[in-house]
């Protein structure tokens, strides 16, 4: 996975938050959708994606960090949780 670049100046585009990672889910899987739906979301929002994490559990959805340009990683359920509640309160803002 590839960290995310400096800061942008310019608005964000969907395909800023497109991973360069081969989507593994299967044909016709919803999971198409939501990841679709949350890049246009964080594109409009105009956040800095230096400052985003994605935190997963385990599943096929949880491969979401590896298919969204952002910093992220994947962890199991319960340590997911607690971490993404790290993130927040330390070093990065949750959207
Ligand atoms: S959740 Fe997993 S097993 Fe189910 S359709 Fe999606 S990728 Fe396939």
């Amino acid at each position: 996975m590839v960290a995310p670049t400096t800061p942008k100046t310019t608005p964000y585009q969907k395909k800023d938050f497109q991973s360069d990672q081969e989507i593994r889910w299967c044909p016709g899987c919803g999971d198409y959708a939501i990841l679709n739906a949350a890049q246009q979301v964080f594109a409009q929002l105009g956040f800095p994606k230096h400052k985003m994490v994605m935190v997963s559990g385990i599943g096929c959805s949880s491969r979401f960090p590896y298919y969204v340009n952002t910093y992220g990683f994947q962890s199991t359920p319960c340590a997911g949780t607690w971490t993404s509640r790290s993130c927040s309160s330390t070093t990065a803002s949750t959207v």
